[in-house]
């Protein structure tokens, strides 16, 4: 499965804000929306106004590079969402949060998705007690993600779980600071789903 690989900053500059996808630094003033606030690549002065196909494709490439997914991934979640009960666009948030990697950052383990998926990619966490090295897995009511027993006294584990939890943690999910492990005690609510993507311009997009 093929990942982006280009450098995390100019996905915002092309979105035009924040996508939150360098963990600490993304709240500094070296944040590089903060500092330029231009498109990147070669400048021309002459603005143009989005199209509604624009507007339409850059929501779909916002949700994307903030969960980090490919195309062809996203296409077959949002699929998913059209073939499932309930409504389409929440249906696809869910999925997105529901992905192992994101869980991993909700929990604090790590700084952002990218250094999330990295750690479930090195095998670091099991779910219900089983090692789970995918990214994408989706996980279930009543899983509980936990960092591997062996990992435990190594000076990465301490240094990666020291000032936890980092965030407010989501209602959604628990974090047992003493074990180091949270557990999935609900399904996302529709208050829970990120506000920063507009889900109905992504259904929109698909509907073409
Ligand atoms: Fe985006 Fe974070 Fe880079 Fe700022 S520092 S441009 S929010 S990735």
């Amino acid at each position: 499965m093929g990942r982006y690989t280009g450098p995390s900053c100019r996905l915002c500059r092309r979105a035009g804000e924040k996508l939150f996808l360098k963990g600490d630094r993304c709240f500094t003033p070296r944040c590089a929306v903060e500092r330029r606030h231009s498109p990147p690549g070669e400048q021309n002065n002459r603005r143009r106004r989005p199209s509604d196909y624009g507007v339409h494709l850059r929501e779909k490439q916002k949700a994307r590079q903030i969960y980090g997914v490919m195309e062809g991934q996203f296409r077959r979640y949002m699929a998913e969402a059209f073939n499932s009960p309930g409504i389409t666009g929440v249906n696809l948030l869910r999925t997105l949060e529901r992905r192992l990697d994101n869980i991993v950052y909700l929990l604090g383990f790590a700084d952002s998705r990218k250094q999330a998926r990295q750690l479930v990619r090195h095998g670091h966490f099991t779910v219900r007690g089983v090692k789970t090295d995918i990214p994408s897995f989706q996980v279930r009511v009543g899983d509980v993600i936990a960092w591997k027993e062996s990992l435990k006294n190594t000076d990465f584990f301490k240094e990666r779980t020291e000032g936890i939890p980092k965030r407010p943690i989501p209602p959604w999910l628990s974090l047992d600071i003493a074990e180091m492990r949270g557990e999935v005690v609900a399904l996302p609510a529709d208050s829970d789903l990120t506000q920063a993507i507009n889900s109905r311009l992504i259904v929109e997009f698909y509907s073409r």
